[in-house]
């Protein structure tokens, strides 16, 4: 549970190569595989991506050798409810965001501090909460991971001038609308408007209650908001009706958020009925932990592979669930390979005595990958995972 190691003094930003990738995601869904086989990041952000016969690798600060494994932009969770750095009073859990690094998340979204004992519902309390989160997790990063806090849950009298003094002390997010005061549509889409309208991203639960306290929000609820994510489509944990899912794939043009604490029926009829849309590009994912269901520092994983197996997704494209597709819906620098993006990548291969010839075929068979490094903003920040299956070879720094 310690920071990255802080850059040298030397004043020049740091350079890190990774050379040897055998296998490169981009995140991007409309070309998931890039033929490349080395990167450059300095300074923290992707420099350059090609072949390393060509490319200036030299004065590397870092150099890391992929022993030919796979190279994917490191993972993003949607929806998680963070308590207090790296401790959640949900189920008791220390270190469960170093843990979930370990399963391949460099960065994650807070869908609102509820599971915070004695969380204020006052405005003013409500305010300084999300305000004090947004510095918490800005101001220390648990084992390097990028965590999104200060993601207030909105309650009945708030106005237009409280969304933009939240803006303007650098809140960014709502926390899930639904899980506070605000259960009809029309006081909730103009509350997501002013939000909208100072740069603040929404999120909706949608689906039945989660735990005692919370409440139902239907389809014709989330339409009316009209929030920029369809928090958890597949319920957390309690999925609508088929029909208001399809209804939803079928009206929405936001993001459309698939859980792992969710429904995996619904979670499948949300994906199937995407693709015959065509909107594929609109699904991304989360984990909704820590919640009744538990921590899961594999979730991210387990969703990809459930999607590719029962899916039927080529593994290149269900990592774009993950990556790519939520680092543009979410507007983040990072999820995607490209110049200019943050340097944060997880290094994998296949699982030892896994089934499938490859990592991509092995994914698609149902099973996890092994991660084997996580790099963020072109740091090393953990090597071969505690957490998952064995991955058949590991990369290293040289
Ligand atoms: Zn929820």
């Amino acid at each position: 549970m310690s920071d990255p190691t802080p850059a040298p003094s030397s004043g020049a930003p740091e350079k890190l190569v990774i050379r040897n990738i055998g296998l490169l995601l981009s995140g991007r869904i409309e070309q998931p595989i890039l033929d490349a086989d080395c990167i450059i990041a300095v300074g923290g952000k992707i420099s350059e991506i090609g072949r390393f016969a060509d490319m200036d690798c030299a004065g590397a600060d870092t150099t890391v050798d992929a022993n030919g494994i796979t190279l994917a932009p490191g993972l993003i969770d949607s929806h998680v409810h963070p308590v207090i750095g790296d401790y959640t009073s949900r189920q008791q859990q220390l270190n469960w965001i170093d843990s979930t690094l370990h399963g391949g998340v460099t960065t994650m979204i807070s869908a609102g501090e509820v599971h915070v004992p004695g969380r204020p519902k006052d405005i003013v309390g409500l305010k300084a909460m999300a305000i004090a989160y947004q510095r918490f997790y800005d101001n220390f990063r648990p084992s390097g991971v990028k965590v999104h806090a200060g993601a207030p849950v909105i309650e009945h009298g708030m106005e237009e001038h409280d969304f933009k003094e939240l803006a303007d002390a650098g809140v960014r997010l709502l926390g899930e609308i639904g899980l506070g005061s605000v259960k009809d549509g029309k006081t909730a889409a103009q509350m997501t408007g002013w939000a909208r309208k100072y740069g603040i991203q929404s999120t909706i639960h949608t689906g039945g209650p989660s735990i005692p306290g919370s409440g139902l929000i239907d389809a014709d609820m989330v339409l009316e908001t009209g929030t920029d994510v369809v928090g958890h489509i597949n319920g957390g944990h309690s999925a609508l009706p088929d029909d208001q899912i399809r209804c939803l794939c079928e009206t929405c043009k936001q993001a459309l958020e698939i859980v792992h604490n969710g429904n995996e029926r619904a979670a499948l009829l949300t994906l199937n009925t995407a693709r015959e849309l065509g909107k594929l590009d609109q699904l991304i994912l989360g984990t909704d932990g820590p919640a009744g269901s538990g921590v899961q520092p594999l979730g991210i994983l387990r969703m990809i592979a459930m999607l590719s197996a029962l899916g039927n997704v080529p593994a290149e494209v269900a990592f774009c669930f993950a990556t790519g597709n939520t680092g543009r819906r979410r507007k983040l620098d990072t999820g995607l390979i490209e110049v200019g993006r943050c340097a944060d990548f997880v290094l994998m291969d296949q699982a030892q005595h896994s089934g499938g010839k490859t990592l991509l075929e092995s994914v698609q068979l149902g099973n996890l990958p092994g991660v084997a490094m996580t790099i963020i903003d072109g740091r090393v920040t953990s090597g071969r995972s505690r957490n998952t299956p064995p991955a058949g070879k590991i990369a290293s720094v040289v």
